[in-house]
């Protein structure tokens, strides 16, 4: 494969080894902060070894939530990171899949590209691999290239052979190895251990890539004795060990990664001279993280109870939310199954305020409609969000607009009242084409995917929060409400505050007599970040403060 570098871009190779988890999105984002925070544009892409073409069929509770894009692209929770933590706007061409890939290979196989050639896994796999990363070649000055899973796993090779070609290509000015390891403390010996990072950079080093800085995960901070082990051992040098310490707040980490130098090494050795790093801002933001004034316990009454994962993006939000009011957010995770089956009550009560997040599938559906319930009579602020705004709408519809056994037909195709369905036809904004879906299409195909306008009307919570009257925000569902019953539906009194520009799709629904319940149809949580909080988790938050604050002087 031929390659004409612009020479404008520089690339640096995150891997990982030992194990997963340890945290490289994070470090990858971090680092795109700190390059930022010296006037560097960045971008980011995520290589993800697995065969799925991306991550939209697999369960979060395997693989952690699905990140929308604003293009709509379904991809790995680490392009949340990579938002929150930089201004880079993430879309399709930053997260490939091993499927992806092969899949397109595959076509370029069926439609005779190859003339005839056996197609490899290297040169053909590895090529298409160099090609996805090369797209950002000349997009922004660092373009940061995460691998996902760890080094030696077999499924990861082509991705590493691929960026070890790329060096060739690009030059070694324009590419950079970092590798992050885990040096873990052992307590009955009463010191961390080496070996791990030592064997892990030895099967990268197999693979024909020596890394230039090795980023150490670890309980307790390395001292200079021990990076120099380690640097004889691995062949860099002992100011490229980096200590990545285990933090409080991973707003933290930008902060502890700069004091270990990590950005100075990375211009150092990518030939880059900027001006001073300003992290002034994540200074204040860690510092607001760790000293709130107040405290609030927001419920969470969702399927994936169990694994925080599954709700990234929306756990992060609320954080954001409490950082705009000066407070720390307790979440509490209530089981639908359990308020389903009567119980759950008391932990409710325990709330100031309560959110129902987005879902699919009807388990724990009347859990959830429980909570709404309880929220909506008891003046508890409440926020639902995609699947947790169709369900206040099913609650409303019953229980106020008097339409007994209101549901979604995602959840009760035989409802008397489909208040949420199927809109079989509709104009799309994005495309700008009339899609057209049943219950019969291609199940992926159905969804509405990404960024759509949203018109707000004066005077709403919805309008107050963003003090905008055109907004745009990330959709990813299939069901809408029913514009047949709006009108009795409004005549109960609930409130559309906001609607598609054409009026046809309800985006977001509120009520007027209660101190602050709101319901939308798309995922805001996707567009927060720590320094710019979502104004719908600003107000919701707040909303609780003030929950909290009026039941404390009650009391
Ligand atoms: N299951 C609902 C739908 O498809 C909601 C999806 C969601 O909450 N993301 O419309």
């Amino acid at each position: 494969m031929k390659i004409q570098p612009t020479k404008k871009t520089k690339f640096i190779f995150i891997t990982g080894g030992v194990l997963s988890s340890l945290g490289k999105g994070l470090a990858a984002a971090a680092i795109g902060s700190l390059l930022e925070s010296r006037g560097m544009t960045v971008t980011f892409q995520k290589l993800d070894p697995y065969i799925n073409v991306d991550p939209g069929t697999m369960n979060p509770f395997q693989h952690g939530e699905v990140y929308v894009t604003d293009d709509g692209a379904e991809t790995d929770l680490d392009m949340g990171h990579y938002e929150r933590y930089t201004n880079a706007v993430m879309a399709q061409i930053n997260n490939y899949t091993s499927g992806r890939i092969y899949y397109s290979v595959i076509m370029k196989e069926r439609r005779g590209e190859y003339l005839g050639g056996t197609v490899q896994v290297i040169p053909h796999i590895t090529d298409e691999i160099k090609r996805a990363v090369l797209q950002l070649d000349g997009t922004v000055d660092v373009a940061i290239i995460e691998i996902g899973g760890t080094i030696g796993d077999i499924e990861g090779l082509p991705f590493v052979e691929a960026i070890r070609q790329l060096r060739g290509d690009l030059g070694r000015e324009y590419t950079l190895f970092i590798h992050l390891t885990l040096v873990p403390y052992i307590k009955t010996a009463g010191e961390v251990k080496t070996k791990p990072t030592q064997h892990s950079v030895k099967e990268l080093l197999a693979s024909g890539i020596q890394p230039d800085i090795l980023m150490c995960r670890t309980e307790v901070p390395l001292n200079a004795d021990l990076k120099k082990k380690i640097a004889l051992f691995c062949n860099v040098e002992p100011e490229s060990v980096i200590t990545a310490i285990d933090v409080d707040s991973i707003y933290e980490v930008p902060l502890r990664l700069h004091e270990e130098g990590v950005d100075d090494r990375i211009l150092e050795k990518l030939g880059i001279w900027t001006g001073a790093p300003h992290i002034r801002p994540w200074q204040e933001l860690v510092h607001k993280i760790k000293n709130p004034k107040h405290t609030v316990t927001i419920g969470i009454t969702g399927k994936y109870v169990d694994l925080k994962e599954s709700y990234k993006s929306l756990h992060e939000a609320l954080v954001h939310g409490g950082i705009a009011n000066e407070a720390r957010v307790e979440l509490k995770y209530i089981s639908a199954d359990e308020l389903e089956s009567g119980g759950g009550i008391e932990q409710l009560e325990e709330c100031d305020g309560i959110l129902v997040p987005g879902g699919f599938g009807s388990r724990g559906t009347e859990g959830k409609i429980r909570a709404i319930t309880h929220a909506r009579q008891n003046r508890v602020p409440f926020f639902g969000i995609c699947l947790g705004m169709q369900l206040a709408v099913v609650e409303f519809a019953r229980n106020i607009a008097k339409l007994e056994g209101a549901h979604s037909t995602e959840l009760d195709p035989g409802t008397p009242y489909p208040v949420i369905y199927l809109m079989k036809e509709w104009f799309d904004f994005r495309t700008g084409k009339t899609e057209v879906r049943d219950e019969n299409s291609d199940m992926g195909g159905t969804l509405r995917l990404g960024a759509y306008p949203c018109r707000l009307i004066p005077g709403t919570l919805a309008a107050r929060a963003y003090g905008e009257e055109e907004i745009s925000e990330r959709h990813r569902h299939r069901y809408e409400f029913n514009n047949e019953f709006r009108e009795r539906l409004e005549e109960a009194g609930l409130v559309v505050s906001g609607t598609s520009p054409d009026e046809t799709l309800v985006e977001i629904v509120e009520l007027d007599d209660h101190p602050w319940f709101l319901g939308c149809q798309f995922h805001p949580e996707f567009k927060s970040k720590p320094m710019k909080p979502h104004p719908l988790f600003r107000d919701f938050i707040r909303a609780a403060l003030e929950a909290r604050q009026a039941q404390k002087e009650r009391a």
